[in-house]
């Protein structure tokens, strides 16, 4: 069998990108706010039904935008159970990460945890919506409204997830997106932030473009962040797919839990309640009564050509730069490490084959 990865990117059809690209050779404008640029800046708000959108060239450059464009400074709140860049884009910013365990039921960060991370010096919280599923939103706002911080969520997994009718997306002071080519919804790379106002998205856009707000005037010392036209019209063209994608996703995700759900010492994570889910990741629990230890299973299934992911093992406070801080010891963050150990995330995509599927359940199923 071919190898198996944990996601194959979608593309759409090539011949439909074709006249996407003769437009760009047409009118030559590559990047700097393009006309792919603003349609689909406009297209996405529209779907993801969101006012301000800024859209970057990745999501790290993004996070680490972020954090400027609110004035971030001191010490941030995040959680450990993540991708590196949350933390970095911290790290990017001479802030100082405090990590805060999880809640052992949603995999988010814990608002109880956050609350006693608290010290002056703490300035915003970073949470992320792990696997797309919500973090306990009203929570962390009402610690963030009753000690002055600032939310930015890290909304990397959420592509198309609603939550109470509204777009995950929306909520915190901003989200950040991202559209790397192993995402829900890809330009290759890229990514977005979004804000609740004109003013915010006025500065988030000046600092993507180093700082420039006129011929004569640059008013901060920011990055080059910008997406270029063969993202946009990348992301334009495959927005038109997405509600297809996340659909064939959803029966993936089906078709594993009618299988495994049955099987001693695997525990498929809960799909979030009240919400419209994009089927991201497919995390799996390895319990002790299951005849291999977590990575056995992973080398079993590599050894025939499936290659799962230990997200998110190694916790990111494990790392060398991080490691050193007191918030990350393995006693401050129990349910996050005991997790770490455990989980193992199965392929999922919209064009996997039933037959892939079969194998890899088989596989699993198979002492
Ligand atoms: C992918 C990812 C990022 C980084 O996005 P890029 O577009 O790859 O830079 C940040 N945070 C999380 C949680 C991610 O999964």
């Amino acid at each position: 069998m071919k190898k198996i990865f944990i996601t194959e990117p979608y593309l759409s059809p090539l011949e439909e990108f074709i006249p996407y690209l003769e437009k760009i050779w047409e009118n030559k404008r590559l990047t700097n706010n393009g006309p792919f640029h603003e349609e689909f800046e406009k297209n996405l708000a529209q779907y993801l039904g969101v006012e301000y959108i800024s859209l970057f060239a990745n999501g790290t450059l993004a996070l680490v935008t972020a954090l400027q464009a609110l004035r971030i400074s001191g010490e941030v709140i995040t959680t450990p159970y993540t991708f590196v860049a949350t933390a970095h884009s911290l790290l990017w910013n001479n802030i100082k990460p405090v990590f805060a365990d999880i809640e052992p039921d949603t995999y988010n960060i814990d608002p109880r945890k956050i609350e006693e991370a608290i010290t002056p010096q703490t300035t915003a919280i970073l949470p992320v919506h792990i696997y797309g599923y919500p973090c306990n939103i009203e929570a962390i706002q009402d610690i963030a409204d009753n000690y002055g911080l600032k939310v930015i969520y890290d909304a990397a997994h959420t592509f198309g997830v609603k939550h109470q009718n509204q777009s995950l997306c929306s909520f915190g002071d901003l989200s950040v997106l991202s559209f790397h080519a192993t995402k829900v919804f890809n330009t290759f790379e890229g990514g977005a932030i979004i804000c609740p106002d004109l003013k915010t998205k006025q500065r988030i856009d000046y600092l993507k473009n180093f700082g420039i707000a006129d011929e004569t005037t640059v008013v901060a010392p920011g990055i080059n962040g910008k997406m270029n036209e063969l993202q946009a019209a990348c992301g334009v063209l495959q927005l038109k797919y997405i509600d297809n994608q996340i659909k064939k996703r959803g029966l993936v995700d089906s078709f594993y839990r009618e299988h495994l759900d049955c099987v001693r010492g695997i525990t498929c994570l809960p799909l979030p309640t009240g919400v419209m889910y994009n089927y991201s990741y497919f995390p799996i629990l390895i319990e002790p009564d299951y005849y291999l230890e977590r990575d056995q299973l992973y080398e079993k299934l590599k050894a025939n050509n499936i290659f799962t992911r230990r997200y998110f093992y190694p916790l990111v406070s494990e790392y060398p730069m991080y490691r050193g801080l007191d918030s990350a010891s393995k006693n401050n963050l129990e349910f996050a490490y005991k997790k770490s150990r455990k989980i193992l995330c199965l392929p999922i995509f919209p064009s996997i084959s039933k037959e892939v599927l079969a194998t890899i359940v088989s596989l699993i199923k198979e002492t």
